[in-house]
């Protein structure tokens, strides 16, 4: 039991380093294919070394169910896994600044960094709705001036037109 338990700790240590290792490796480099692909690797390693703590975890839990005896205390164990996981969550933020991305609030996709709304669910990125509503008006205004120059003729059309578009 006790060998067990060292083990998983001393294996949780050395994956910690790994991905430390791993994450200094890839900082400092330029946005390219190679990049991205070496972070996704490292965010599948790492998540698939922290199930394998917590399938050693269960199972050291249930061998001291069938054994008889105490569940081993895993508070190291934890703070291992702690690290690993903020380890994850850096990972994650350098794919998004890689990929020029950014994650959409409401469903978790990825979109381009310069989207202003997201290309699932439609939400937008940002806010004041009030401040659009105004450009628009802004634009039309503008399309209206320009044709006036032309034609009374064509005035009125575009002017009809704008009113239908407006609609
Ligand atoms: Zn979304």
């Amino acid at each position: 039991m006790e060998e067990l338990f060292e083990q998983l700790k001393e294996q949780a240590a050395k994956m910690k380093d790994g991905a430390i290792r791993f994450t200094q490796k890839v900082i400092g480099k330029t946005n390219n294919v190679v990049d991205q692909t070496k972070v996704k690797l490292a965010i599948s390693d790492t998540e698939s070394k922290m199930e394998e703590i917590f399938t050693k975890i269960g199972g050291s839990v249930y061998k001291s169910h069938t054994d008889g005896t105490k569940v081993p205390d895993f508070t190291e164990v934890f703070a291992k896994l702690d690290e690993l996981k903020n380890e994850l969550d850096d990972l994650k933020e350098q794919l998004c600044r890689l990929q020029d991305t950014k994650q959409c609030p409401k469903c978790n996709t990825y979109n381009d960094q310069k989207n202003e709304y997201c290309a699932k669910c439609g939400n937008k990125f940002g806010d004041v709705s009030g401040e659009e509503t105004k450009t628009n008006a802004d634009d039309t205004f503008t399309v209206e001036a320009d044709t006036a120059e032309v034609d009374t003729a064509e005035v009125d059309a575009a002017d009809s037109a704008s009113e239908v578009d407006a609609k």
